[in-house]
């Protein structure tokens, strides 16, 4: 029997760098900075370096990042965002809490991004934001979602959480929009020892207002300006996190690397890739591709000791939670398919020669 291959195997990733990481660890023990604290606050500075920004604000999650960027722009109770329909639902999650309301729009038939051309259509005069999702790596078509907004006084919020490192027209992902917000959950292309995310900006305010809701909405401790809340990232995170971000564009290449096998060399008429613009680098969090009958083709592929995962079985508007905003199937039908055809390929920066063709050939060799 083969070696079984996994969609993904962090134990590979950490292994490489056990001592580096363990020798940061222990720096933070030895000072204590446990909650926020100078590791934390050193990895803001490397981080908006690394996106070529002015600000980063490190907080507990990427959800809390999405949450905290609404928060920043004042939106709230009354407010719509419009979201792609396919995405992860925290991308939603992040405006439902401001009690403001998720608009969802589908996605192309190609990109599998938020369509430009539909926009407008879902643009009402309560509107106040976009967020565009990087998703699986590839940015989204950031210069038409943003003549749009403009038209309309919109602000756009990109929501990196997949993409970090991904370029757009030669901009990273994060500094194209008002805030770039961040996952650093385990098996994002850059990952923290258990929860991290961050919001990034060239506006200082935003990354000074965000400093202080994470913050119990403190500037000086003990002195509540306004209603805060304890989303600060954990200073063990913040050090294994600069240690990751020293080899994110080696692990990035080596994904891209992979990605354009898969996309050169998988060539069967049943499964379909998504489209990646000349004007943009995907970053491959994610390689997914659609089959006409997935159950089958996860069979096919699981005889060949090769487990593949759904991103994402139910799209946003039809999930139960937000049954109450009354979408029905057939509001956004490029999503709905996508949800009910979508497999996610073994893809992470270790996988052998051996491997990749393994996946290669048990790809072109599905019959349907
Ligand atoms: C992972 C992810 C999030 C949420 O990040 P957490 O750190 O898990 O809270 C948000 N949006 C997208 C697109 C994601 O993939």
């Amino acid at each position: 029997m083969e070696e079984r291959i996994s969609r993904i195997d962090l134990k590979r990733n950490v292994t490489a760098h056990w001592e580096e990481y363990q020798e940061a660890i222990s720096n933070v023990m030895r000072e204590t900075a446990f909650s926020g604290g100078k590791y934390a606050d050193q990895f803001d500075r490397e981080f908006a370096a690394y996106c070529g920004v002015k600000g980063c604000s490190g907080v507990n999650n990427g959800t809390s990042a999405l949450h905290c960027a609404m928060l920043a722009l004042g939106i709230g109770p009354g407010d719509e965002v419009i979201v792609p329909a396919n995405t992860y639902i925290a991308t939603a999650w992040g405006v439902t809490y401001t009690g403001a309301v998720p608009v969802f729009v589908d996605c192309t038939a190609d990109t599998w991004e938020l369509d430009p051309d539909l926009i407008e259509a879902a643009v009402t005069e309560r509107t106040k934001a976009i967020i565009g999702v990087h998703l699986y790596g590839q940015p989204f078509e950031f210069n038409r979602v943003k003549e749009i907004a403009d038209r309309y006084g919109l602000y756009v919020v990109e929501d990196c959480a997949q993409a970090h490192g991904a370029l757009y027209e030669g901009r990273k992902a994060g500094s194209l929009g008002e805030m770039g917000c961040f996952s650093f959950y385990p098996g994002k292309n850059l990952y923290a020892f258990g929860e991290g995310g961050c919001v990034t900006s060239d506006n200082e305010d935003y990354i000074r207002h965000i400093n202080r809701l994470k913050n119990q909405g403190c500037d000086v401790r003990y002195y509540h300006d306004e209603v805060g809340y304890n989303m600060r990232l954990e200073g063990i995170q913040g050090a294994v996190l600069s240690v990751s971000l020293k080899y994110l564009d080696e692990w990035t290449q080596r994904r891209i690397e992979i990605g354009n096998r898969y996309l050169r060399e998988i060539q069967n008429p049943l499964i379909q890739m998504q489209c990646h613009p000349e004007n943009t680098q995907t970053v491959f969090h994610l390689f997914v591709v659609t089959t006409p009958d997935r159950e089958r083709f996860m069979k096919h592929m699981e005889e060949a000791g090769i487990y593949c995962d759904m991103h994402y079985p139910v799209p946003c508007h039809l999930q139960k939670a937000y049954a109450g905003l009354g979408y029905r199937r057939g509001d956004c039908p490029n999503a709905e398919y996508l949800a009910e055809h979508c497999n996610s390929l073994p893809m992470y920066p270790e996988l052998t020669e051996e491997e990749i063709l393994r996946v290669i050939e048990a790809c072109n060799s599905f019959k349907g």
